[in-house]
Formats: structure tokens, sequence, C-alpha cells
């Protein structure tokens, strides 16, 4: 049996007194309870604040982004080794949003992952279509080459210290979720190119679904076989929505 998985992504929102009391009511109602892993990836300056928070809960914490330099003049970014000094488990990679709004493309993205693994830090790798794409029926060609482009750089077997989500870019931010079958049929893809090459890793590997995932339709999407989870955007900014979709994950 894989683990489930719920992982908030909180992208560029926040304050220090809100963080404080989102993370308050997230151990209250999670921390000890819960069988799955529970991750919060918050902005690089909220580390030192969540790490306080979250010490000695069930609940994880990481990062959204990663340089993939380890160290250097590089003004403005920040390494994994940096991350590992507060503790950070996860980081999120190859979102969308970097993708396409700061330039990140496939070789960007695998140089990250690299760097996120060799600090000991699981990256979260994330994969999707545009409309066009998914109009076009070329989803399933532009997850492959998303997902070879790291594995020809890390290793079939480094995805055994990894995790992936698939977010189709149309449903992020939008309220348009992709349906529970939708969404089952591109992670059920993937996890057969992952057995193509290793059987072992595929069937352990964990699979998040993200874009406009809700405490309400959370239950029906963590129900499809190869759907092992979330990675929740506006969702993890409100305490009882994000409490509920964990709940959901069992
Ligand atoms: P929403 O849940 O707000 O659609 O965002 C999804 C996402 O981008 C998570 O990384």
């Amino acid at each position: 049996m894989r683990k489930k998985m719920v992982a908030g992504n909180w992208k560029m929102y926040g304050n220090l007194l809100e963080n404080k009391q989102l993370l308050a009511a997230l151990v209250a109602e999670l921390n000890g309870v819960r069988e799955d892993v529970i991750v919060v990836c918050v902005p690089y300056v909220y580390l030192p604040s969540t790490q306080n928070e979250l010490q000695n809960t069930t609940i994880a914490w990481g990062a959204q982004n990663v340089s993939q330099y380890e160290k250097g003049a590089y003004t403005g970014e920040i390494s994994a080794s940096m991350l590992s000094d507060f503790q950070c488990k996860y980081v999120i990679v190859g979102h969308s949003e970097r993708r396409m709004l700061f330039g990140e493309d496939n070789d960007v993205v695998a140089e990250k992952y690299v760097a996120a693994q060799r600090a000991g830090i699981t990256p979260i790798l994330c994969v999707g279509e545009t409309l066009e794409q998914r109009e076009a029926k070329i989803t399933e060609q532009v997850i492959e080459q998303q997902l070879m482009s790291v594995i020809n750089v890390a290793g079939i077997e480094s995805l055994s210290k990894a995790v992936i989500a698939y977010e189709p870019v149309w449903a992020i931010g939008t309220g348009k979720t992709a349906s529970p079958e939708q969404a089952q049929e591109v992670h059920a893809f993937i996890r057969a190119g992952v057995a193509k090459q290793n059987l072992g890793v595929a069937n352990q590997l964990i699979i998040l679904y993200g874009g406009s995932v809700k405490a309400n339709n959370a239950p029906q999407l963590f129900a499809m076989p190869d759907i092992d989870g979330g990675l929740i955007g506006g969702a993890s900014l409100i305490a009882s929505e994000f409490i509920t979709i964990c709940r959901a994950s069992r």
C-alpha cells in the first residue's frame, strides 16, 4: 500500500499572523492523528517561523522553489542546502507558474530536482499540459517529455525519492478541476511509463493531483486507484478546507 499525501502550496500568500493562525489550526486538528503525509510548502521567508510552529508535530514543511546551483554569486537565489538548514523535507519543482512566468524549462527543472535530492530533500515534481495541448491531444507527449527530461538526468531510481504532481494547467486556480476519470487516466499513464522502466519504483511512487482541489471534490479524486493525494493551492490557505481535504485522503 502506498501512503497518501496532501501538500499545501501557499504560493505567494500569507503573512506572519495569518500563517500562525493557520498552522495552529492544522496542528490542533491533524497532528498525530493521520497516517498519511501532510506537508505545507510556504514562501521562503516563512520557513523559520513555520519550522517553529511545526517542529515536533507530524506535519512536514517545504519550499516552493530551489536554485539549481549549490552556491555562488547568484543574487536572490536560495540553495537546497539552505532549505535543509530549516529542515525542509520537500520542495516543489517545475510548477507550471514557474515554467510559464519565470521561464523554467525542462532542463532547469531537472537540475533543480537533482539539486534537491543532493541535499536530501524530496522534490515534488510538477507536470501537466495546457488547455491548448489537451485540445491538440498531445497531453501524453507533453507529460512524457517533462518526465523523461528528469529521468534522463537523474535516473529512474531517483523517483523512489521523489513525488510527482500531475497539475493540468487549465485546472489551476480556475475552479475547473479535472474529473476523477480524466485525472486517473493521466496518473495511470505516468505510473505505467515508470513501470516499464522499474516496476518496484512505479508501485511505490506517490502521484498527487493538483488543480482546483477543494473539500467537496477531494474524496472522489482521492478514491481513484492511481491518485495518491493532492497538491492544494487556494484551498490550503483556508484551515477548514485543508483539514477536510486531509481527512479525505483515506
Ligand atoms: P489551486 O488548488 O488553487 O487550483 O492550485 C493548484 C496548484 O497550483 C497547486 O500547486
